[in-house]
């Protein structure tokens, strides 16, 4: 499979047409934003991870029974994946109070919850991607209210897939953004990545952070914590 044509460039990855109408290769890129773009960088070897444990957990969750967008790694740090319109919708499943969560109400970090939630925020660069709920999700008609029930089914059959998964290398799922996407034919599959870019992971005995949470807060071996997700998760 060969790239024809770039398409799009986002913060983190390349997309690029193929002779094949329905699908897109995605070449993952090393560059780093934090707060809503305003703080940038470059996280060496990133990419090239990033791509790797998401098609290692894409091909599991398939499996496991949620759909997806992957079609074929290619490379390092190129996969090809089915074409979708995305939902503008960024999905994010909590089992630990971190992040905005902790911000937003006014509590602490790193406390458990007796089930996980779900929220959604409105993708939208120009808005920053404001919280959003699914009433007004479906006034905007940014997604059915079949679709959203299908979204939250499979967002929580994730959650229990890689918080196990991850349990047994010794990491702690705290949190995770997930975003789906449409085929031409109107299926609702899992796209874009599940990578240290896009949740929180905890080691389950010392509680370090091993994900892009030390690039947030300048925390220092931003590297070293991703070729441990790595290594951990894949043997790599
Ligand atoms: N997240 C993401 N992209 C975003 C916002 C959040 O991948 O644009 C991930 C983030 O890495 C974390 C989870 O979603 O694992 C929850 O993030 P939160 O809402 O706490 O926001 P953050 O503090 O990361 O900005």
């Amino acid at each position: 499979m060969k790239k024809v044509e770039q398409l799009y460039e986002g913060k983190a990855k390349k997309v690029y047409s193929t002779e094949d109408p329905n699908v897109v290769i995605v070449s993952y890129k090393d560059d780093a934003t934090a707060f809503d773009g305003l703080k940038k960088g470059t996280i060496t070897g990133k990419g090239a991870i990033n791509n790797q444990m998401t098609n290692f957990l894409m091909q599991q969750l398939e499996k496991a029974g949620v759909p997806t967008h992957f079609v074929q790694e290619l490379s390092e740090r190129e996969t090809a994946v089915k074409k979708v319109s995305i939902v503008p919708l960024e999905v994010i499943v909590r089992n630990i109070s971190a992040g905005h969560f902790a911000s937003n109400y006014g509590v602490k970090e790193g406390i458990v919850f007796d089930e996980p939630t779900i929220e959604f925020s409105y993708k939208n660069d120009d808005l920053h991607d404001p919280l959003i709920n699914s009433y007004h999700a479906v006034a905007l008609k940014l997604a059915t209210w079949d679709e959203i029930a299908l979204i939250k089914k499979y967002a929580f059959q994730v959650n229990d897939f890689l918080k196990k998964t991850l349990l047994e290398c010794g990491v702690t799922l705290v949190d995770f953004k997930l975003e789906f996407g449409k085929t031409a034919d109107g299926t609702i599959v899992l796209a874009d990545e599940i990578s240290p870019d896009t949740c929180r992971f905890w080691d389950a005995k010392t509680g370090e952070k091993l994900d892009k949470d030390r690039f947030r807060r300048d925390l220092g071996n931003v590297e070293g914590a991703y070729q441990e997700m790595a290594r951990r998760l894949m043997g790599k």
